[in-house]
């Protein structure tokens, strides 16, 4: 138990300790796992010292699954994100950990240990990221079909008849008015039309995986709606294997297979899309769920706000990283830092009180109250 509890916190876990706190890739699927992340950990440098924003994440995703990582503004999923794909910012280091992707060759690659020449070959040949409101990252001067043909070119694709066919096919995918995108600047296209656009160029070259970063921020509900039917019908179709990142578990819901609830750069939870929505065993995870309105549903449920703010990355609370603004809290949560324990059909939880974790929303407004 030791040792999980090590695995979890941000110091170098033995092999051992890390095999046997792996998050495993879905039970029932036999897919082969695709990546598998062990001991990551992630640190920017702040004028006061190195601040840890993913601390000993472990984590395998199967050929073929969505996994979806969720949490508030700081909890490290976007800075994952980043660090597979190897874009993270000058002033951020990978510390620690391995990320080993097995390719479409079924050969196996150390992704952090590659050199930047063959690094940009998995880069969006085999690992595809769509960032957050990338709708505004499109070129404003450039034609969808020059962006389309740029991208294309740079990864050694020259047949501009070729490109052209294959955009065309996937503006048509992403549900687009295909001709007349192909030939429109973003500024003739609406958010939403964008974030089609970006999600199309991200499969120009047909990834293996794809990372999608927050896909629907700055986008109006119905267009959320739509941007995610969108995604559902080109997983249908193209089978790619997918990492959604969102601060919403119930869009999570809609697409993932599996969740896995990060706070404070470690994941506290993880597990089986249902059992994590309808049976969540950390605290935080339903927080979250109570924080966010539902995008289907006929009733009206009221909303609660998880009290107080992320911890200071800088200077983490003792114990639980999450005890100052969780209503479960006991006196063992201010001193020991839970592990992350398999609660039985590979759902996860790292929570002293996971048994007696509820849903009901009054819990919360409790805690609101009490301020
Ligand atoms: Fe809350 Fe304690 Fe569980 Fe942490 S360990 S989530 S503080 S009940």
């Amino acid at each position: 138990m030791a040792s999980e509890t090590n695995a979890r916190r941000y110091t170098p876990a033995t092999a051992e300790a890390a095999a046997k706190n792996a998050i495993r890739g879905t039970a029932e699927s036999t897919a082969p796992v695709i990546l598998s992340v062990r001991d990551l950990a992630v640190e920017y440098k702040t004028s006061v010292g190195w601040m840890q924003a993913v601390r000993g994440v472990d984590l395998d995703i199967r050929q073929g699954e969505a996994v979806a990582l969720i949490g508030e503004s700081g909890s490290g999923k976007s800075t994952m994100g980043f660090a597979l794909l190897r874009m993270l910012v000058r002033s951020a280091r990978i510390s620690q950990g391995t990320a080993v992707y097995r390719d479409r060759s079924g050969k196996e690659v150390d992704l952090f240990g590659m050199k930047d020449k063959d690094f940009r070959k998995v880069r969006w040949n085999e690992i595809a990221m769509v960032f957050q409101a990338a709708q505004n990252s499109l070129n404003p001067v450039m034609r969808i079909s020059d962006t389309f043909y740029e991208t294309a070119r740079a990864h050694g694709m020259t047949d501009r008849k070729a490109v052209r066919d294959k955009t065309i096919d996937l503006l048509k995918k992403v549900q687009l008015d295909a001709e007349r995108v192909y030939n429109a600047y973003p500024f003739e296209l609406s958010g939403g039309m964008r974030q089609r656009v970006s999600i199309a160029l991200s499969l120009l070259l047909d990834p293996q995986l794809i990372i999608l970063d927050e896909p629907t921020t700055a986008l109006d509900i119905l267009t959320q709606r739509a941007i995610i039917d969108v995604v559902k019908s080109l997983r249908d179709q193209l089978d790619f294997t997918m990492i959604f990142i969102s601060h919403d578990l119930s869009l999570a819901a809609e697409l993932a297979d599996r969740v896995a609830t990060m706070y404070a750069g470690e994941i506290v939870e993880y597990g089986p899309v249902r059992d994590v929505f309808y049976q969540p065993k950390h605290p935080y995870s339903v927080g979250l769920l109570n924080a966010v309105p539902p995008i289907v549903g006929e009733e009206f449920t009221p909303l609660t706000a998880i009290p107080g703010s992320t911890p200071n990355l800088l200077r983490m609370p003792t114990g639980c990283p999450f005890h100052p603004r969780c209503p479960f809290a006991t006196e063992i949560c201010a001193k020991e830092d839970p592990p992350l324990v398999d609660l039985g059909g590979t759902h996860m939880a790292a929570c002293h009180h996971h048994d007696k974790v509820t849903k009901d929303p009054a819990v919360w407004e409790r805690m609101e109250a009490a301020g």
